[in-house]
């Protein structure tokens, strides 16, 4: 399985790109970026996306790739949007509106269009494209979901934006293929408090939630917020653990 980072950061900054990975060139994890990070053959390549959540720092890309794919005379070319309910809901309602985005789900004609949304069911494995995907919900401001995904031979657990969780970490340990963990952090410790409002993890969550995470795994921290992120990098360089790997954006991982 190969793991290609196209934003490595929880917003954007200079080089710096919102949260979004690539697997095995098809399936996107999160979309904070696309177009910015693809060429335009390598966007038409992409079948799916898992979208952990709503908030722009993960689903801004799915605009220009969609536009990309919708221009592309490459038909028929379309994604499938893959999240629990309560997300495509509101990626309906909010994003593909014909107010802040045309709805690509009716483009270029509602019988064969650039976007198709489908809901996952919570807690259950099921297949997408070519990898098996079980979504669990995780403690965020807005309705957001972890994913469990593997291949049969290799997988790992994306966190998308959490603060400290339990039920992701406790249904990836009946997985067999871990082989890695995406997990969040977003401030240093000393935004501690703006971790606790706004859900999200510092240097210290994230230490106190590697007891609860499969063992022998190594956990890539993404999602440093740009204007933190050398404060919050030493930090977290300075957790007691060969585990702990800060995500590097553009690199691609193999996970084989
Ligand atoms: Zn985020
Ligand atoms: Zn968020």
């Amino acid at each position: 399985m190969k793991l290609r980072v196209l934003g490595a950061y929880g917003s954007e900054g200079v080089s710096q790109r919102p949260s979004s990975f690539l697997i095995n060139g098809k399936t996107l994890i999160d979309a904070g970026c696309t177009s910015s990070a693809l060429t335009v053959s390598e966007q038409l390549h992409i079948e799916h996306a898992l979208i952990s959540h709503t908030h722009l720092d993960h689903v801004a890309g799915l605009a220009f790739l969609t536009e990309t794919m919708a221009l592309s005379g490459h038909a028929p070319s379309f994604l499938t949007i893959s999240s629990i309910d309560s997300v495509v809901k509101g990626l309906r309602s909010c994003f593909f509106s014909g107010v802040v985005w045309p709805d690509f789900t009716k483009i270029p004609t509602a019988k064969q269009p650039v976007v198709k949304f489908r809901d996952l069911e919570e807690n259950a494995e099921q297949q997408v494209g070519d990898l098996m995907v079980r979504p669990v919900s995780v403690s965020h401001t807005v309705p957001a979901a972890g994913f469990i995904v593997h291949d049969g031979s290799n997988g790992l657990v994306y966190s998308g934006d959490t603060g400290p969780t339990h039920a992701l970490w406790k249904a990836a340990r009946n997985v067999g293929q871990i082989d890695a963990v995406i997990l969040e952090c977003s401030y240093p410790n000393r935004f501690g408090w703006v971790a606790k409002t706004s859900k999200h993890m510092t240097p210290e969550l994230v230490e106190r939630e590697l007891d609860k995470l499969p063992s022998d795994v190594t956990v890539f921290i993404f999602h440093i917020k740009p204007q933190f992120y050398e404060e919050t990098a030493d930090e977290l360089n300075r957790i007691n653990s060969r585990q702990v790997v800060i995500v590097e954006q553009d690199k691609t991982y193999d996970l084989d």
